[in-house]
């Protein structure tokens, strides 16, 4: 099978390049990226970790063409060496030229095969034409002859919009496709097609977000989660039913049967077995969207870090309900999360501590030495079955959707970026959005890293 190359960048990383290669005076100005790497066996990502912009007055820059100082390249070599990092160029064309030229080739091979001969890492690195409006193309070349060995099969910034550009435009459109297009827009419609998205989580919450991606048409479902249909969740999993329990299926199993009973033609790959596995955070970072759908914050804290090193969007939903303590409901809450890499974080939101984490791990590895714990006072009790009620999910399951949809066609009257969270007290009947807040300090350094050993820098993933 060829290889599909990908590219991702931060929100503020395309912005950064956008300045320096338009500055407004018509002529063509370069930057170089160092990119982390996804090397997975269908899909190789670039994830972007540090942008160089070359300053103009080093230049000779033309508005079709630039020559620049090589000299520039020896810092990022430097930084790539032994590490399989990536080297992309990057440089501005006007509206109409959507393609390499001639001087591009030319200088591309000589570029491309100096950095291969000096890395001596049998690696592909790319180049990239950045037009006016923002849109990435490019391509990537491999080995001392500076061979192009395909186009970048898409090109994503994971901003407060979800910006992707690809190579091909979507293929066989078909008739579910073309009617969809009609209520909402064919523009839509054409970018999910082009979508990868892992759902982790496929339970209450997770199979309403996996019937919704399904239908919208996204290209392709990976579906994460470890367990089996028991008869106590056939109230709330869409699609489950009580052979599923009685035979014991697993949860990514029945929905995938379901994706596939509705024949809208998308590719669907199941993994049953628990997110924190080195297998699994790999297939889960060679998509392009995640959702993230679990009860406890073991996983989701996890997942933060996965989508920070992969430079991939990432919705998070958590519902609760708290009892009163005599049979009647306190409150009913759920809230969305946006986390864009190198932004806030769950926990920088202060959505949970790591003693929670801490115990959830333990529950996971040691039941024993958690009891305890337990009993010895030392962790406060993780609820394993949190009361949750159909008409609750669907309601957070569909505001979390429609977050999506809004961040790749922007529908609503404030800006995304006022949007980050997007909390909901059923009892007030009423949504309370937050903007952005300040950075984590814990991922903010890891955006981009990629794959790394041991993998997300966790030693139990070695
Ligand atoms: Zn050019």
């Amino acid at each position: 099978m060829r290889m599909k190359y990908a590219l991702r960048m931060t929100g503020e990383q395309h912005r950064a390049l956008l300045s320096h290669l338009f500055p407004g005076d018509g002529n063509e100005a370069v930057a170089l990226l160092l990119c982390g790497r996804r090397q997975g066996k269908e899909r190789h990502i670039f994830t972007v970790q540090k942008v160089l912009t070359i300053p103009y007055d080093a230049c000779e820059r033309r508005p079709n063409r630039i020559t620049w100082p090589t000299h520039f390249v020896d810092g990022l070599l430097q930084e790539a060496y032994g590490k399989e990092l990536a080297i992309v160029k990057v440089h501005s064309h006007g509206l109409d030229y959507r393609r390499f030229s001639n001087t591009d080739n030319e200088s591309d091979k000589v570029l491309f095969s100096a950095i291969s001969s000096l890395l001596e890492d049998d690696q592909p690195h790319a180049s990239v034409i950045m037009l006016p409006d923002g849109e990435l193309l490019g391509r990537v070349l491999f080995g001392e002859d500076g061979k192009v060995v395909g186009p970048f099969q898409s090109i994503m910034a994971v901003g407060d919009e979800v910006r992707i550009w690809s190579e091909a435009a979507c293929a066989g459109a078909d008739a579910f496709a073309l009617r969809h297009a009609q209520a909402f827009g064919k523009g839509t419609t054409d970018i999910l097609r082009k979508f990868s998205i892992a759902v982790v989580g496929c339970s209450g919450t997770g199979s309403i977000v996996v019937e919704q991606l399904a239908r919208l048409g996204i290209g392709r479902l990976l579906l994460v989660d470890p367990d089996l249909v028991e008869e106590k969740n056939l109230n709330r999993i869409l699609n489950s039913g009580k052979e599923d329990a009685y035979l014991k299926r697993p949860k990514v199993h029945v929905l995938a049967s379901a994706i596939a009973r509705m024949g809208l033609g998308q590719e669907v790959l199941a993994i049953h077995g628990n997110l924190i596995h080195a297998d699994t955070i790999k297939a889960v970072a060679e998509c392009d969207v995640v959702f993230g759908c679990m009860d406890g914050v073991e996983g989701r804290h996890w997942l933060n870090r996965l989508a920070t090193f992969y430079t991939m969007p990432y919705f998070d939903i958590g519902v609760r309900l708290d009892a009163d303590g005599s049979g009647g409901i306190e409150q009913i809450t759920g809230a969305a999360h946006y986390l864009q890499p190198g932004k806030s974080s769950l926990y920088s939101r202060g959505v949970y501590d790591m003693d929670r984490v801490d115990a959830e791990a333990m529950l996971r590895t040691n039941l024993e030495m958690y009891e305890q714990q337990l009993a010895e006072g030392y962790l406060r009790g993780v609820d394993e079955d949190r009361p949750a009620v159909i008409s609750v999910n669907m309601l957070l399951a569909a505001v979390m959707v429609n977050d999506f949809l809004a961040r790749l066609h922007p529908y609503r009257n404030r800006p995304n970026r006022d949007y980050a969270y997007i909390g909901c007290n059923l009892g007030e009947m009423q949504f309370f959005p937050e903007p952005e807040g300040a950075n984590c300090d814990v991922l903010e350094r890891h955006v981009g890293r990629g794959d790394v050993t041991p993998l997300l820098d966790r030693p139990a993933l070695s």
